[in-house]
């Protein structure tokens, strides 16, 4: 996976709900032209022009990562946009809701301290009311036809609404996504992709549980590489994580879809076998220790191949997952006595 800067990903994710809103606002201004001047609002459509250049120029800026400039243009732009549409056409015009938009962007930016966030969100609290309590007394400079501005205060409550669901959508999106990928760096292993250790033990616990119920056999093997350290030793490491990886995939194959593979540590997997009695168990790690000698890899003038040692064990009544991995191990150290390249049964 390609190192990041700590906070670099949910930056992107910032500065990606940035691009989404400035293209949003684009659109939405670019209707209001041909709005303000089918209702004869000439000078609020010119307006509109002006604010259309301010979007695409954030647009341009943000492809420079120029977000605070940005940030800063829009509130210039809304709370200005606002201003003199409600001075020009009235309170009921409903231009000041666009405001409210501002919330959910101050709250979402990674970069500001939770103090300025809330000191923002006062000043924009106090910016709307001073709006309407000054607004509702002084008349407005046009007057407009009275079913334009009913059109106009429902097409602004209606463009709110699809802005502030639009933004929160994405959000829960990209926050969904986010999460998705947590999700599997805290259970996964990241060279092989196989589940971790913590993650696979919650697997044995489950099965073990569901085993109390069913009755049914639950069988664990441990495989640990043969003599690995000297393939470190003789091809570098680099080498050493690509086998550890071919391993994997290749002990993944022979396995059923129910049963669990985990790197279990440095050249050692944990594989749990549901529903599997240790006749069987034995069977698939046999089966296991035979794909795993037939292949080989071209290393210069080497064929390099592996051999891998498995321990089988079959839970017993009442006992514990450790107790039970323990066993499976001990076989494996026996297996490893014996001259490698084998199974044992617990
Ligand atoms: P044995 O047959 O007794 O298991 O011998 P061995 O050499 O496989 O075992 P030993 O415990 O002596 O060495 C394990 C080696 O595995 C040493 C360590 O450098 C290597 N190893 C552990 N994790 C990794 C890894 O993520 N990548 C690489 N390349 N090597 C690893
Ligand atoms: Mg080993
Ligand atoms: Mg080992």
């Amino acid at each position: 996976m390609e190192a990041q800067k700590p906070g670099t990903a949910t930056n992107k994710r910032y500065w990606l709900i940035l691009v989404r809103s400035m293209w949003v606002a684009l659109g939405v201004h670019v209707m209001f032209i041909a709005l303000f001047y089918s209702i004869g609002a000439t000078f609020l459509a010119v307006v509109n022009i002006g604010s259309v250049c301010i979007y695409a120029l954030c647009v341009g800026l943000l492809r420079q990562q120029r977000n605070r400039l940005v940030i800063f243009l829009a509130w210039v732009e809304v709370i200005g946009h606002a201003a003199l549409a409600v001075r020009s056409l009235g309170w009921d015009s409903g231009f000041h809701y666009y405001l409210l938009i501002f919330i959910p962007l101050i709250f979402v930016s990674p970069t500001r301290k939770p103090s300025s966030k809330v000191g923002l969100a006062m000043l924009l609290c106090f910016l709307y009311a001073g709006m309407d309590a000054v607004m509702r007394v002084v008349p407005p400079l046009s007057a407009v036809n009275p079913l334009a501005l009913v059109i106009l205060r429902y097409a602004n409550i209606t463009a709110c609404f699809a802005c502030l669901g639009y933004l929160a959508f994405f959000y829960s999106k990209i926050v969904g996504e986010a999460e998705r990928r947590l999700r599997i760096m805290a259970t996964t292993d990241s060279l092989t992709g196989l589940y971790n250790r913590r993650h696979i033990i919650g697997i044995a616990e489950y099965e073990k549980m569901r085993r109390k119920r069913s009755q049914h056999p639950l069988s664990f093997i441990i495989a640990d590489i043969d003599d690995f350290k000297s393939v470190n030793d003789r091809y570098g490491h680099e080498i050493g994580d690509q086998t550890l990886t071919m391993v994997s995939r290749q002990v993944r194959g022979v396995l059923r879809e129910q049963d669990s593979l985990a790197r279990w540590g440095g050249e050692e997997f944990l594989m749990i076998l549901p529903d599997t009695g240790l006749e069987l168990a034995a069977t698939v790690a046999e089966r296991i220790r035979e794909t795993i000698a037939a292949t080989s890899s071209r290393q210069g003038e080497d064929e390099l191949t592996i051999t891998i040692t498995l321990g089988v064990s079959e839970c017993r009544e009442n006992e514990n997952i450790d107790a039970c991995i323990a066993r499976a191990d001990q076989a494996l150290y026996r297996g490893k006595k014996a001259g490698k390249d084998c199974v044992e049964r617990a």
